[in-house]
């Protein structure tokens, strides 16, 4: 696999770099009812059910749009207007689901940590034993907004033996951090083409419990949105309803296909934590900090604290280190200003040294000679 010669490399957590293989799987196009491109969706359905070891309890519905497109349709598929969500916040996509449920008229409660604080599992209990109307639970397995990691399989059994429905927001964590339903008890799973997988933006899907999402049939308070409409038009025809985004499908079928070639999650995992380790112990050679402890941060991307030296501007940083071929991201936290390295795309150790060197190099011509904060 290679990359494209002389793209940047993006540091960020999608879109992120992909290979030259999976760019070059978009040079043709493809009739949309035709069966070359039905056989290649439904293939593509199976092996994302596949990573998930969902195949027999849960089916893959796809969905035009990024990622919030595809959160904003399960949770206004599965959950019903008269249910009530729980949702687990702390960080921006938490929040998101929030603003998405208000839009959906789907009543809802939230119980809040810190950005640099997994949910609190006591409370969760003690909240579903006290408030019987919240029907579904809903969490993020990594908020990006910081790079943690929340302890899904903790949340899935809490949240089961409360008799409760769990839906995750896995977007930037599917195919990289472990995630098995006979191990984590989902009801739906959310996740894009453009993070873990490296494929092109453009699409996302929801993996839904079967029977769940046989009985949501009028939920859905949008029509594009409606997972039930796209699932039982695709289980009837195999295509679906309207345009699909055939060139990024197309791609994704690609990127999925070196994913398994690479070795699956496992081996996507072991890269990324690769690249992360490298990132940080480079970082840190040059002063910089990291905000989560080591235990709470995924592989995913990275929140440094901003630097205290008041030579370093992040704006002039940033376009010294992306004219050196690397494109970082900036920050979104509100606790601290800080900004993100990401671990994830196609990339490797080597990359992430070349951009230690460029960060290094930068930094010196500032006159910034540490990176504390
Ligand atoms: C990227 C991401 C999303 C979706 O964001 P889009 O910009 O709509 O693709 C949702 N949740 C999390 C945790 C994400 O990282």
């Amino acid at each position: 696999m290679t990359l494209t010669p002389g793209d940047p490399r993006l540091l960020t957590p999608g879109p992120l770099t992909t290979s030259a293989e999976t760019k070059a799987a978009m040079l043709h196009d493809w009739g949309s009812r035709d069966d070359a491109f039905v056989q290649a969706n439904a293939g593509l359905r199976r092996d994302l059910l596949e990573i998930a070891g969902a195949s027999e309890s849960h089916v893959c519905v796809p969905l035009q749009g990024s990622g919030t497109f595809a959160v904003e349709a399960t949770l206004g598929t599965v959950i019903p207007p008269d249910g009530k969500a729980l949702i687990l916040i702390n960080g921006a996509y938490g929040q998101r689901m929030a603003r998405i449920l208000d839009y959906a008229g789907r009543a809802h409660d939230t119980l809040e940590t810190a950005e640099d604080t997994p949910p609190d599992i006591g409370a969760l209990a003690e909240r579903l034993a006290h408030d019987a109307a919240v029907s579904h639970v809903l969490v993020v397995h990594c908020e990006t907004t910081s790079g943690v990691v929340n302890p899904v399989a903790e949340i899935a059994q809490t949240v089961k033996d409360a008799g409760r429905s769990l839906i995750i927001d896995a977007m930037s964590a599917f195919g990289a951090l472990p995630l098995d339903a006979a191990a984590v008890p989902f009801d739906a799973v959310m996740a894009s083409s453009n993070k873990c997988l490296e494929g092109v933006p453009g699409m996302g899907f929801a993996l839904i419990r079967r029977a769940v999402l046989e009985a949501c049939e009028g939920n859905a308070h949008a029509l594009s949105l409606d997972l039930y409409d796209q699932w039982r038009a695709m289980e009837g025809n195999g295509q679906w309803r309207f345009t699909p985004p055939t060139h990024v499908l197309i791609a994704f079928a690609e990127a999925v296909r070196q994913f398994q070639a690479e070795g699956g999650q496992p081996a996507r995992q072991a890269r990324y934590a690769e690249n992360c380790r490298v990132l940080i112990e480079g970082m840190a050679e040059m002063g910089f900090r990291p905000l989560l402890r080591p235990e709470l941060q995924a592989p995913i991307i990275v929140t440094f604290r901003m630097p205290a030296d008041p030579r370093f501007d992040f704006q002039v940083f940033y376009d010294r280190v992306k004219d050196r071929g690397y494109v970082l991201y900036p920050g979104k936290l509100t606790v601290a200003p800080s900004f993100r390295v990401g671990c994830i795309g196609h990339l490797g150790a080597d990359d992430m040294r070349g951009a230690l060197a460029a960060m290094k190099d930068v930094l010196a011509e500032m006159g910034v000679p540490s990176g504390a904060p």
